[in-house]
C-alpha cells in the first residue's frame, strides 16, 4: 500500500478524504489555487503544493501539474474527490502512465459510463432495466421529433454528455419540441462541447433512488439505496437513506441490478448507479429504470456511511492499495435512518443565486456530522461551488432522524453571507416530506411556502438594537451606565429592504425597554419579554441574531442618512455611543463629500464617519480615545457661503 496520498480537490471533499487518510496513517498532500492558499484543506494536509491561478482551469483541472506535484513530493496515489478531474479518463491514464495509483475506477470503466446513451445501451445488454427512449446516432431534429412522438409525451431531452442537471429539457407537448431541442443542444455545446442528445420517457411523479456500489475490479457489492428525490432544478438538496417506502423485494432487485451494472464494467472503487423510479403507485420491484452511473464518490455518500457504518473513503484507499473487497454482501446491514442537507451560500429570495462573502461565524450543534471545507473567517469565493457544509444526522427511525435534522439546522450558526439555511429548515419541517411523500417535483410545487420570508421578528430585532447601542455587553459603570444613564435613544436597523427605527429607554444597565419589549439582564444573561436572548455575531455594521435560522440586521448610519437628507449638514454627530478610534482631519482642512473624518467603534463594530458635503473643517470636538454618547457633536464644518447656494 502507498504511504503518501495527494488529494486533487478542494473544499469539503478534500477535507473529508484527508480526515480518513490521516486516520489510516497516510501522509497527505493538498494542492491549491492561489485564492485557496489559506483554505481549510491546505491547513489539514501534511504538505501543500500551489497550482497557482484561481479558476478551476488554471488550478484544479491542471492534470499535468497535479501529477508533477505528486511525483515531486513523493506521493504514490491520487484521490480525485468529486467534480474536477474525478470522471476524466484521460487524467486516469496520465496518472497511471506516471506510475501512480488513481483512487477510483479504470479509464475504461469511466469511458463506458461517460456518455449516457452508450451507458444505457451497455446496461440494457447487461440486463439492467433502462428508461424507454431513443438512443440513436441520427440527430436530425425531424428524426428526433418522430422518436419523441413514438415514445409519447411528456419526454425528457438529455445531453448524452450531461451532468449536474445541465443540457436537460422537459417537453410536455409536441409543439414545444423543436424549441426545447435547440435550447438543450445549445446548453450542451457550451457546457460539454458535445451537443448530442437522447430522448427519454418522462416518468410521472418521479423519484430519484440511487444505489451505492463498491467494486474491487472483479466483484462488487451494494451498500443499499439513497433517496435523492428532494431536488431543485435537477439538483439534489436533501438526501436520505434508506428510501421511504422501500420494500425488501425492491431493494433486492435494485441492489442486484446495480451490482450487475458495476460488474459489467469491472468496476473498482466507490460508484453510484442512479435510477429513476415511478412513485405514482408506491414502490414496485419492476418500477425502476437505470439513468446513469456516477463513477466516483458522491456528494451524498455520508448518508450511506451513517446507515452502514462503513467509511467509504477507507474502502476506496484499501482497494486502491490492492486489497480485495473489504466485506461480502451478507455482512452489510442497514441500521436506522440518515439525512444530509446541503448548506449553500445562496440568495434564496433572489432565485437561489450563488452568493459570496467572508464567513464571520460558522458552527454546528453537537450530535450532527458537519462535513465542511470552510471555517469561520474563510471566504466563499466566486470561483468555486458555493457549498458551505453538509449537515448529516443519523437516528433510529426516519421520524427521529428528521427531527434531529430540523434541530441541527435550527442550531446551526452561520453569518457573513446569505445562505439557504432557512429554506433547508422549511424543508425539514415540510408535512409531506415528513410523511415520506417525496418526489422530484415537491420543492417546485411548494416553492412559495418553502421560501416565504420568515416575517417580522420583534424579539430578534430588539436584541439587535441592544447590541447596536452597546447595551448588550456594557455593564461597568465607567463605560456604561454613567454614560447613557437616563437616556431614551433611537437606532435604525435594516433587515433586507425593511427599515426599522427602534426606541430604547434605559432604566438601568440591566433593564431596557425596547419599543414595547422589556429586556432584562439576570445572571449576566439578557432576557427579552422573558425569553433568553439568542447568540449574536457582529461583523462590520451587520449584527446577526441566531434566532430563526439567523436574522441579519444592518445598522443604518443615522448620521450618514440624515446628513444626506438635509444635504447642507455641517455638523457630524456620533450615530451611536462608542469610542473614537481615530480622527483624520484637523481644523482648517478642506474636505470633499465622502472624505473620511473619523472612525468610531462600539462593540467591535467600526463606523467610518464621512463628510456630508464639500467644505472646510471649522472645529474638531473630540480626540482619539474619547468615549462619546450617541448624538454627541464630533466635527463641525464651516458654514457654506450663501453665494454657493
Ligand atoms: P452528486 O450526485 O454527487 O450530487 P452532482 O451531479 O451534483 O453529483 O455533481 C457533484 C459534483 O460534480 C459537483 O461539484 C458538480 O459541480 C460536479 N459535476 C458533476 N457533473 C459535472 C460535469 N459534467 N462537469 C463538471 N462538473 C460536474
Ligand atoms: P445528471 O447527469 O445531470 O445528473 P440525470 O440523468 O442523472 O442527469 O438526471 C438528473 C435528474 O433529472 C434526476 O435526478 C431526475 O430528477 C430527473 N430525471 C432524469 N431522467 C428522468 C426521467 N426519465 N423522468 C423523470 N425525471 C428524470
Ligand atoms: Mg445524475
Amino acid at each position: 500500500m502507498f504511504d503518501t496520498l495527494l488529494i486533487a480537490n478542494r473544499g469539503e471533499i478534500a477535507c473529508r478524504v484527508i480526515r480518513t487518510a490521516k486516520a489510516m496513517g497516510l501522509r497527505t498532500v493538498a494542492v491549491h489555487s492561489d485564492v485557496d492558499a489559506m483554505a481549510a484543506h491546505v491547513a489539514m494536509a501534511d504538505v501543500a503544493v500551489s497550482l497557482g491561478g484561481a479558476s478551476p482551469a488554471e488550478s484544479y483541472l491542471r492534470g499535468e501539474a497535479i501529477i508533477a506535484a505528486a511525483l515531486d513530493v513523493g506521493a504514490q496515489a491520487i484521490h480525485p474527490g468529486y467534480g474536477f478531474l474525478s470522471e476524466n479518463p484521460d487524467f486516469v491514464e496520465a496518472v497511471e502512465a506516471a506510475g501512480l495509483v488513481f483512487v477510483g475506477p479504470s479509464a475504461r470503466a469511466i469511458r463506458a459510463m461517460g456518455l449516457k446513451d452508450a451507458a444505457k445501451r451497455l446496461m440494457d445488454e447487461a440486463g439492467v432495466p433502462i428508461v424507454p427512449g431513443y438512443l440513436g446516432k441520427d440527430q436530425e431534429p425531424s428524426r428526433l421529433e418522430v422518436e419523441a412522438a413514438a415514445i409519447g409525451y411528456p419526454v425528457l431531452i438529455k445531453a448524452v454528455a450531461g451532468g449536474g442537471g445541465k443540457g436537460m429539457r422537459l417537453v410536455e407537448a409536441p409543439g414545444d419540441f423543436v424549441d426545447a431541442l435547440e435550447r438543450a443542444k445549445a446548453e450542451a455545446r457550451t457546457a460539454f462541447g458535445n451537443d448530442a442528445v437522447l430522448i427519454e420517457k418522462y416518468i410521472q411523479q418521479p423519484r430519484h433512488i440511487e444505489v451505492q456500489v463498491f467494486g474491487d475490479g472483479q466483484r462488487a457489492v451494494h451498500l443499499f439505496e439513497r433517496d435523492c428525490s428532494l431536488q431543485r432544478r435537477h439538483q439534489k438538496v436533501i438526501e436520505e437513506a434508506p428510501a421511504p417506502g422501500m420494500t425488501p423485494e425492491m431493494r433486492a432487485a435494485m441492489g442486484a441490478a446495480a451490482v450487475r451494472a458495476a460488474e459489467a464494467i469491472g468496476y473498482k472503487g466507490a460508484g453510484t448507479v442512479e435510477f429513476i423510479v415511478d412513485g405514482s403507485g408506491g414502490l414496485r420491484p419492476d418500477g425502476f429504470w437505470f439513468m446513469e452511473m456516477n463513477t466516483r464518490l458522491q456528494v451524498e455518500h455520508p448518508v450511506t456511511e451513517m446507515v452502514t457504518g462503513v467509511d467509504l473513503v477507507e474502502w476506496q484507499l484499501r482497494v486502491a492499495g490492492g486489497e480485495a473487497l473489504p466485506c461480502g454482501q451478507d455482512e452489510l446491514t442497514l441500521t436506522g435512518h440518515a439525512f444530509e442537507a446541503r448548506l449553500y451560500a445562496e440568495d434564496v429570495p433572489a432565485g437561489f443565486l450563488p452568493a459570496t462573502g467572508r464567513l464571520t461565524a460558522l458552527s454546528f450543534p453537537e450530535g450532527v456530522r458537519a462535513d465542511s471545507g470552510v471555517r469561520a473567517g474563510d471566504e466563499i469565493s466566486p470561483h468555486y461551488d458555493p457549498m458551505i457544509a453538509k449537515v448529516i444526522v443519523h437516528g433510529p427511525t426516519r421520524s427521529v432522524a428528521l427531527r434531529q435534522l430540523a434541530r441541527g439546522l435550527a442550531q446551526t450558526q452561520v453569518a457573513g453571507t446569505v445562505t439557504n439555511l432557512a429554506f433547508l429548515g422549511a424543508l425539514a419541517g415540510h408535512k409531506g416530506f415528513a410523511r415520506g411523500e417525496v418526489d422530484t417535483g415537491l420543492i417546485a410545487r411548494d416553492l412559495d411556502a418553502l421560501t416565504a420570508s420568515a416575517g417580522d421578528a420583534p424579539l430578534a430585532r430588539a436584541q439587535a438594537a441592544l447590541v447596536a447601542t452597546g447595551l448588550w455587553e456594557n455593564a461597568t459603570p465607567e463605560t456604561g451606565f454613567a454614560l447613557w444613564a437616563p437616556l431614551a435613544r433611537q437606532v435604525r436597523l435594516a433587515e433586507g429592504d425593511e427599515e426599522y427605527v427602534i426606541t430604547l429607554r434605559v432604566h438601568s444597565p440591566d433593564r431596557v425597554e425596547i419599543d414595547a419589549i422589556s429586556a432584562e439582564r439576570r445572571g449576566g444573561r439578557w432576557y427579552l419579554d422573558g425569553t433568553a436572548a439568542a447568540d449574536v455575531s457582529i461583523s462590520g455594521d451587520v449584527i446577526t441574531v441566531f434566532a430563526g435560522f439567523g436574522r441579519a440586521y444592518r445598522v443604518v448610519d443615522l448620521l450618514a442618512r440624515d446628513a444626506a437628507a438635509e444635504a447642507g449638514g455641517g455638523l457630524t454627530l456620533a450615530p451611536m455611543p462608542g469610542r473614537v478610534v481615530s480622527v483624520h482631519v484637523h481644523a482648517g482642512q478642506a474636505v470633499e463629500a465622502g472624505d473620511r473624518l473619523a472612525v468610531l467603534e462600539a462593540m467591535k463594530m467600526e463606523h467610518t464617519l464621512t463628510a456630508a458635503r464639500d467644505g472646510v473643517i471649522a472645529e474638531v470636538l473630540v480626540r482619539e480615545g474619547d468615549q462619546v454618547e450617541a448624538g454627541a457633536p464630533l466635527i463641525q464644518l464651516e458654514e457654506e457661503e450663501e453665494a454657493a447656494a
